[in-house]
């Protein structure tokens, strides 16, 4: 079996059936190698014998998958079927035990082949090399009927060895990481990590469960879906495998600048394209990619399908034509790559995916077997397609148009297209489309672009992203209806509602471009006083603050003229994980988001999760209701170890003077001594004796009833309207059902806001609003009118709410409030507002 003049190893079959390829085998994870090179066998019996001597290393739990490392030092996972770990062991026997020594053609593993074939995806059976960085394959014998114990293919060691006797492996380097990136590695990261392993000679593999992923790769990387909290392994050989891993390890827990969210929510999910339906008479629903609103004659981008030939003229002609067009497309895209903003970067990263050596293979080795370069590249492109759209995170998912824009991109420089030339547009033009590759949108004039609707996509694709930065509003995800839609009809694009209206009536026309210039000329008069001190015209301080959710919030709420941050959601640091944050971590986003505020206050409140916000990580019981279960501060009561970490963090990296603490879901005071005593103890650890303020989110009715009780212990009130919205009316906020009722300028949720502004006042605290509501400039009179004296908006509210505060008195706002209570819905207390701004 060891022939020790070559240094070769021949396996033998491990199953009788049919040999092929292993590009053949429907699974894009065995044909794009993801776990390695091998081949595979469609099974006519079901008998697994070994296909060398050797020792059994790993039997999968579920009996389908055995890994068997050979005399040699080979490893050779056998994978019965597709999908068959579904099955659970059901139709599998086990002859052998993990640790075992085995004689080639000892038996392994017998399978039920009727219940199998029956029951999962495929019987077909790969067999992978997963040391492929040890040994290549040699001779393949595919492509024909075998009995086991028949030859099946060979392999050549590839690392220098003193002795074939002697099967230690060449010095391996290990780490492992865990991956902080808050939207884990997807394109960008993947590419900056590639470039850096391209950087050394070393082969580094990241590996992760049963995924594989060659460094060099950036599709790989992100082929493996590392999300934030993901363990992850390093494992490089050769000359510099020391300080590959040490760089990569480094770039990777350094967070390359995403440690924090850009938003407290978890991404919206890629929205399957809606179903071919209008939701009225000529309107369409889609999802809203950048904000909005537009008004413009509809212009359709039409993608023409690029046929290719299969056979080529000779491998070393279409290696050449195959080099050639790589080098203009990278000569473009370097181009387009040079200097700052998003479109660099995406121009970067479509860059790196050109290079991708995983790409280059697939397309080498079809080359070499004799199909065109334009073929090669086709399935190159079409493999890795196959494997992101196997992936459930849809961020991974939306990378798939970025492949296609680059497919695309080389057959055009191969010739098999006319270069693509820009669809002329008319003035405002709305594009239809039915998913915008980047490239396409970075080609067209986009000062005649109004506004963008396609029929599918998602709101963190690229397209979105560039569409936001040149402020061009745009729905994603509309569905098969805009194609029902002629070129040359007008449109309204409001994307703030996720609606596209198909030739509207004269006067919504009208309204809109009211709409559109009013708000324009509101921003620019807003801005001009956005950074003063907000009072009301008769110098009621009423101080406007932002929502944070991580650093670059911090940022742009600044730069907004926020007056400070009346709610930090911290939870966005515990979410989407599988360990929560540790003090460090904590510390050092909260720390970094004061020095941003720059001594503005800085209410944090503290952990906020469980309800409509799970952590995997938790024990939180099966939960009939988790909106009425264990959330808010409850969490923190009854994981107090974790609470006090959080506190440590906060008091040790936020000043003292800039700092407040808030509380979420209080409902009674018992919880909020509990919660006291513990800051007062951490405090009293870290010698901290300057006062720091400790508040209550008001978003239960009991908060808001008994704030009188609250406010006598609490440093101030915040209410949250979301919430104190759903437990006032008992409509779920994330029901989409009840989405149109649930309207926090509802007069219970009013009253309930007076209540506690009353309360507050009592004992001489402050009340603010930090829900929802704060951000809607139809209520900020009321509210101010009920004794609110802080709003905690979106940053990209904070200028109008400044600017519509500074026009009112305080008399009229007390006047208006009185009304509103006294409305008998949300709707005539909207109408009241309405008239109020007249
Ligand atoms: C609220 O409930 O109004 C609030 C601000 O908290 P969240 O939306 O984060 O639950
Ligand atoms: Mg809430």
């Amino acid at each position: 079996m060891i022939d020790s003049s070559s240094g070769s190893l021949a396996l033998t079959a491990p199953l009788s059936g049919w040999v092929a390829p292993l590009s053949e085998v429907p699974d894009a994870v065995f044909s794009g190698k993801m776990m390695g090179d091998g081949i595979a066998i469609d099974p006519t019996d079901g008998n697994v014998v070994a296909p060398c001597d050797g020792k059994i290393v790993h039997l999968h739990h579920a009996h389908h998958a055995v890994t068997m490392k050979s005399l040699f030092g080979a490893e050779i996972l056998i994978h019965v079927g597709l999908e068959t770990v579904a099955l659970q062991g059901r139709g599998f026997t086990m002859h052998v035990i993990e640790g075992q020594q085995v004689k080639a053609g000892e038996l392994l593993v017998s399978f039920d082949l009727d219940l199998i074939g029956h029951e999962a995806k495929s019987l077909i059976t790969p067999i992978i090399i997963t040391n492929g960085e040890e040994f290549a394959i040699g001779q393949r014998f595919d492509n024909r009927a075998i009995a086991a114990g028949q030859p099946l293919l060979t392999l050549h060691r590839l690392a220098q060895q003193t002795s074939l006797a002697d099967p230690v492996p060449q010095h391996e380097i290990i780490r492992k990481v865990i991956v902080p990136l808050a939207h884990g590695i997807h394109a960008r990261p993947a590419a900056r990590l590639a470039d850096l392993a391209k950087s050394h000679d070393a082969e580094l593999f990241l590996s992760w469960g049963q995924r594989r992923a060659n460094a060099k790769s950036p599709v790989a990387l992100m082929s493996l879906g590392l999300v934030k909290g993901t363990e992850v392994t390093l494992s490089a050989r050769g000359r510099d495998a020391d300080a590959v891993v040490a760089a990569v390890a480094a770039l990777i827990e350094s967070g390359m600048g995403e440690k924090e969210a850009e938003h407290h929510a978890p991404p919206a999910p890629t929205p399957e394209p809606a179903k071919a339906v209008w939701i009225a008479p000529g309107v369409a629903a889609g999802v809203r990619a950048a904000p909005g609103l537009a008004l413009g004659v509809a212009v359709r981008l039409k993608v023409a399908e690029i046929a290719v030939i299969e056979a080529g003229q000779g491998p070393a002609y279409e290696s050449r034509q195959l080099e050639e067009a790589l080098g203009a497309v990278r000569a473009l895209l370097t181009a387009a790559s040079k200097g700052r903003g998003p479109q660099a970067a995406i121009m970067a990263a479509h860059l790196a995916f050109l290079d991708d050596p995983e790409l280059a293979e697939t397309a080498n080795s079809a080359v070499t077997a004799g199909k065109s370069a334009a073929f090669a590249w086709r399935r190159a492109i079409e493999q890795q397609i196959a494997v992101l759209r196997g992936l459930s995170d849809p961020r991974f998912v939306e990378r798939i148009a970025d492949l296609t824009d680059i497919e695309r991109q080389v057959l055009v420089a191969l010739g098999c297209a006319p270069a693509e030339e820009a669809t002329p547009l008319p003035d405002q033009a709305v594009l239809l489309a039915d998913d915008l590759l980047p490239s396409q949108l970075v080609g067209l004039d986009t000062a005649k672009l109004a506004g963008i609707a396609t029929v599918r996509g998602g709101p963190t694709s690229h397209v979105a992203i560039l569409a936001a930065s040149m402020n061009i509003p745009a729905l994603v995800a509309c569905g098969p209806v805009l194609e029902e839609i002629a070129a040359g009809v007008r449109l309204l694009i409001d994307a703030d509602q996720g609606r596209l209206v198909v030739d509207p009536t004269a006067e919504l026309i009208a309204a809109t471009e009211a709409k559109i210039a009013e708000r324009a000329e509101r921003r620019a008069a807003a801005m001009v006083g956005a950074h003063k001190t907000c009072h009301t015209k008769d110098g009621v301080r009423v101080e406007i603050a932002a929502n944070l959710g991580s650093v670059a919030d911090a940022e742009k709420a600044v730069a907004a003229g926020a007056e400070g941050c009346g709610l930090l959601r911290t939870e966005f640091l515990f979410l989407e994980r599988q360990s929560p944050p540790d003090e460090a971590e904590q510390a050092e986003v909260y720390g970094a988001i004061a020095r941003v505020l720059d001594g503005r206050p800085l209410v944090i409140r503290t952990l906020d999760i469980g309800g409509d916000k799970p952590a995997a990580y938790l024990p939180i019981p099966e939960e009939e209701n988790p909106a009425l279960g264990l959330r808010g501060v409850r969490i923190s009561l009854w994981k107090p170890d974790l609470f006090e970490i959080q506190l440590r963090a906060i008091l040790k990296s936020v000043p003292a003077a800039q700092c407040r603490i808030m509380l979420p879901m209080i409902a009674s005071l018992s919880e909020f001594r509990e919660a006291k005593a513990l800051m007062e103890r951490v405090k009293a650890e870290l010698k901290i004796e300057e006062k720091i303020e400790f508040g209550i989110m008001v978003e239960t009715p009991a908060a808001a009833i008994t704030a009188d009780i609250l406010a006598a212990e609490a440093d101030f009130l915040s209410v949250g309207t979301n919430d104190l919205s759903q437990y006032t009316l008992a409509m779920d906020r994330g029901n989409a059902s009840v989405a149109a009722q649930i309207d926090a300028l509802h007069p219970a949720v009013l009253r309930l806001i007076e209540k506690a502004a009353e309360g507050g006042a009592r004992h001489g605290r402050w009340t603010g609003v930090c829900g929802g509501l704060a951000s809607d400039l139809a209520a900020v009179p009321i509210l101010i009118g009920l004794g609110v004296r802080e709003l905690s908006a979106t940053a990209n509210q904070v200028a109008d709410i400044k600017a519509l505060v500074s026009g009112m008195t305080l008399e009229d706002c007390q006047a208006l409030a009185q009304r509103a209570l006294v409305a008998t819905s949300p709707a005539e207390v909207r109408a009241l507002a309405a008239k109020g701004d007249k």
